[in-house]
């Protein structure tokens, strides 16, 4: 080619640093060094090295600081600030400095907690594969798109994103711009002449890093990678993520603040009471209040949300769904309707022909001898209308169906895929087909091959099996595509294979519609492409679970049904609705469809009936995960609760649009990824709990103290219960969000969307069962020491008193039952409803080396005598250990009752679990049913 130079002969280092995008062809790949051959892989490695990978380094992460600030300032800090604030203001420094410690480190510990999930969801979405398709040394190849060099030959195609800027050599695209310039219409770029006077952005023959085809295919040539596209110049892109606060940390904000409100509130109320009722002083006044304030505040809460999402993130990441966003978990938790494809997600992907029925009969590709001539011509047409290539390292690569029709074309005729390809019209899910214009043996001729439905229309004549051509009557078709059917309700996949031959000389066709008329009818195929083995059993969790599964696919309805019966989704008779069906229906109809409980399958549907109905079950209140792996499926995947897209078989675009993306391609992940969302969100509704449970045995004290009017000494000192509420309470919590699921954890009916992750229930056993349980206990512990040293109400127990080590000792006392009670709710909350022998008393190995953690401080607090000094304890006698010892068994105990009871009534009395349980058993109850006959 004139103005080329071979790669190999010219190394990197000559490679202009700049080249002029819009120059002459010739002259932009003479100033590249490139061809219209591409490069070799060796040529790539040095450019390599020269121009760095092509990726884009992020500017503007200094923003570290400002995050800091903000955990200082965020309201329940400002609570406690004012604490502060107030201990400073009546002189009992101590407790400010402490309450201080506590806004360090807490802040410290949420900043770092942020900063590590934030990095996990970044990292994890590095890991999600971006290639891209160059021609190196020949012939085409898959590479990472950190390794595309300046100089590479591009193939783009549908769906792909594009990963740098290049010029168009051949063919035409519709590209997605809108990451460079906002606008969401696809524009069309295609090669050809150039209008150098227009921006470069606005060039028709130049395609954008970052951007996205989503239609056609076309080969370009790199000229600017990395840090040098357009993309790389946009500062504002390279801004760092920003995490968003997820709906459950919006939710448990809200319910803090409107905590601290009740407890300042409280506070504010009790205080004048204390004076002028119970006539305590004013410095006791603010003690109460601060306690009150301090013990209130659920420090820890938010961190630890973050972090039980963050470690959620993680383990989905291992069994194969890498989720974008924390939040994703939590939503993944409630999902109640799973709309999913059929290829590739039920199905394995990898397909094989079984027949190719032609009028001179049905054969089996791959062991037929006779190869007549319709067979031939058939062969030939598939060989040719296929994007399927022999990979380098052996075997075929490309989409499913193309490399089934491929291997079965070249095991019937080895010369099958002779020819010169002149053109393409690539299939697309709306069309159902696709064909191109080859020029075989000197003759050029169209090449059709799709869904059935779709080209026999197209036919007006079918091959015989001596080869003639002869009209294709209605009666024909009509037998055709009940064959069709009938194959199809086997579950097969099939296409119908047609040709037309050119005249010689005359014009070739320019559009999909002028090539694809007075076609001749080939063959029918039929593939089987079996479905995965671990489905079934996934299927029958998400039923059991009360997860309903759409099966919508560009599938024949019939082929879709039997796959979807093979694999438990469907039982009866399901409804099929085809595309022009749905087209046709209301949206009220369509409502009423989705909104009954009978099976559906929606068939020979278009990227646009999954927005449709992915929009109509969010409409009537469901939460949605749905399935995409084309261009054209990311408005619906980005309209559903959670995009599902497939790691190996999806394209760019449908993975950037999604939420979650399957490495594995497999339902049974959906299900899994369903169940660890169930679970998380579980675990953190148990470490909720388990802080709630706390604020009781940290406010009753003071109460108490407040209320005798300071008859009783102050039973808790602020300083201790800042020991308790930050040293011995975060690492248990911790540890609950590492708690395996509860049994039956997908038998129970989906949360519905918008469902409090704080409930009644919940707060009522927190506080006023559980909690009112361990401050009573607690309390029985003061008071025992108090009174058996011959305490009476009122009584100095000040420094000077004689009173006074006794008093220490009961207040000490308290700490130790309120951490001994702490410890019985901590396995109390492990379960919801189950009891704890179901799970295993000792399964949550993190928990009990938390309460080691926490028994071990408490054993410093009260025997070390700088932290006695500080904290105002004093060593316990052994008695008053024995005392305290059964205090974890009572709270755990007392709580085992409560759930025992709860399950008995669950089970005896229906209503109790409410309607969607009645709904649930019923169908639970329906597989019983069908099965009876039998
Ligand atoms: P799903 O949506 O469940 O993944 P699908 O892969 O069958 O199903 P499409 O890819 O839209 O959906 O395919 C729809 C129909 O188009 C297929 O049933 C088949 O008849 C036809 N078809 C699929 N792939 C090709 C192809 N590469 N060339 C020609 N026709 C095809």
């Amino acid at each position: 080619m004139p103005g080329s130079v071979s790669p190999d002969t010219a190394p990197a280092a000559e490679l202009p640093a700049q080249v002029e995008a819009t120059e002459p062809l010739d002259l932009l790949l003479r100033d590249l060094r490139s061809s219209r051959d591409g490069l070799s892989t060796r040529e790539a490695h040095r450019r390599l090295i020269h121009a760095g990978p092509n990726t884009l380094r992020r500017r503007g992460t200094r923003q570290w600081p400002r995050e800091l600030l903000r955990q200082f300032t965020h309201p329940l800090a400002l609570l406690l600030w004012a604490a502060a604030a107030l201990a400073f203001s009546v002189g009992i420094e101590a407790v400010a400095i402490a309450i201080l410690s506590v806004i360090v480190l807490n802040a410290v510990f949420a900043f770092v907690q942020e900063r590590h999930a934030e990095h996990a969801v970044e990292a994890l979405a590095a890991f999600i594969p971006s290639h891209a398709t160059v021609v190196r040394d020949g012939s085409r190849r898959s590479i990472d798109t950190a390794d595309l060099v300046p100089g590479d030959v591009l193939i783009v195609s549908e769906g792909d994103k594009i990963s740098a800027d290049a010029r168009l050599l051949d063919g035409a695209v519709e590209v997605d711009m809108s990451a460079l310039t906002g606008e969401s219409v696809p524009v069309h770029r295609g090669a050809g002449p150039v209008d150098s006077t227009v921006p470069l952005l606005q060039a028709t023959d130049v395609i954008f890093s970052g951007t996205a085809c989503t239609q056609g295919e076309a080969v370009a040539v790199v000229f600017a990678t990395g840090m040098r596209t357009e993309l790389g110049r946009i500062a504002a892109l390279s801004e760092r993520v920003r995490t968003e606060e997820s709906p459950l940390e919006h939710q448990v904000r809200r319910v803090a603040w409107l905590i601290a409100a009740i407890s300042v509130l409280l506070g504010a109320a009790f205080i004048p009471l204390a004076i002028f009722g119970a006539g305590l002083p004013f410095l006791d006044a603010v003690i109460f209040a601060v306690g009150l304030l301090v013990g209130n505040v659920p420090e820890g809460l938010l961190p630890v949300i973050t972090l039980a999402l963050a470690i959620g993130v993680r383990q989905l990441a291992a069994r194969g769904a890498v989720v974008k966003r924390l939040s994703a978990v939590e939503t993944l938790g409630s999902t109640d309707v799973i709309c999913t494809d059929k290829t590739g997600t039920l199905t394995e992907n990898r397909m094989r022909v079984i027949t190719l029925a032609t009028t001179s009969g049905d054969i089996d590709p791959f062991t037929a001898t006779d190869v007549a001539e319709p067979v031939r011509r058939a062969a030939r047409a598939v060989a040719l209308c296929t994007n399927a290539h022999p990979s380098p390292a052996g075997g075929l690569t490309g989409d499913a169906t193309d490399i089934a029709v491929l291997a079965a074309a070249t095991a019937l005729d080895p010369a099958a895929a002779d020819g010169v390809r002149l053109r393409q019209f690539a299939f697309d899910s709306v069309r159902k087909r696709m064909s191109t214009l080859d020029d075989a043996d000197g003759a050029h001729t169209v090449h059709v091959k799709g869904a059935p439905e779709t080209v026999v229309p197209l036919c007006a004549a079918e091959i015989a099996s001596d080869g003639t051509t002869r009209p294709l009557t209605e009666r024909r078709r009509a037998d055709v595509l009940a064959a069709v059917d009938a194959r199809a309700q086997e579950g097969y996949r099939m296409l119908a294979i047609a040709d037309r031959p050119l005249p010689a000389g005359g014009p070739d066709p320019a559009t999909p519609a002028a090539a694809e008329t007075a076609l001749t009818l080939l063959a029918v195929v039929s593939i089987v492409d079996p479905p995965r083995p671990e489905v079934p059993e996934a299927v029958a969790r998400c039923r059991t679970a009360g997860i309903r599964i759409i099966v919508i696919t560009g599938d024949h309805g019939a082929t879709a049904a039997a796959v979807a019966r093979r694999v438990g989704i469907v039982r009866g008779t399901p409804a099929i609705i085809t595309g022009p069906e749905l087209d046709a229906m209301s949206e009220a109809r369509l409502d009423a469809l989705l909104a009954g409980t009978d099976e559906v399958i929606f068939a020979r549907s278009s990227p646009e009936a999954k927005l449709r109905i992915a929009d109509a079950l969010r409409e009537t209140g469901h939460v949605v995960a749905m399935t995409g792996d084309g261009a054209n499926d990311a408005p619906a995947l980005r309209r559903a609760d959670i995009g599902i897209a497939m790691g190996r078989s999806g394209t760019d675009v449908a993975r950037e649009a999604s939420t979650m993306v399957l490495t594995d391609d497999d339902f049974a992940t959906i299900a899994v990824a369903v169940e660890s969302g169930r679970r998380v969100y579980d675990n953190i509704r148990k470490f909720i709990f388990y802080i709630f449970a706390h604020a009781t045995p940290e406010v009753l004290p003071f109460l108490v103290f407040a209320l005798s009017g300071g008859a009783v000494p102050v039973p808790l000192t602020v300083p201790l219960l800042l020991t308790f509420d930050v040293g011995t309470e975060t690492l248990p919590a911790l540890a609950l969000g590492r708690e395996h699921a509860e049994p039956g954890i997908m038998r129970r009916p989906p949360r519905p969307r918008g469902e409090p992750v704080i409930r009644r229930r919940m707060l009522l056993r927190a506080w006023l069962f559980l909690g009112l349980i361990c401050a009573v206990l607690a309390l029985a512990g003061f008071f025992t020491v108090l009174l058996a040293a011959g305490w009476h109400p009122g009584d100095p127990t000040g420094p000077a008193a004689a009173l006074h080590h006794a008093y220490r000792q009961a207040v000490t006392m308290l700490f130790v039952g309120m951490v001994a009670g702490q410890i019985g709710t901590a396995f109390a909350a492990r379960t919801d409803r189950a009891s704890l022998r179901s799970i295993g008393v000792f399964s949550n190995p993190m928990l009990l080396w938390g309460i080691g953690f926490e028994l071990a401080l408490t054993a410093l607090v009260v025997y070390v005598p700088l932290l006695q000094d500080v904290l105002g304890t004093a060593a316990l006698a052994p008695w008053m250990i024995a005392f305290v010892v059964p205090f974890p068994f009572i709270v755990w105990g007392c709580d085992e009752v409560y759930r025992w009871v709860v399950r008995r009534r669950a089970g005896r009395v229906p209503d109790l679990a409410g309607d969607r349980g009645r709904f649930n058993r019923r169908r639970e109850r329906a597989p019983a049913t069908s099965r009876s006959p039998r």
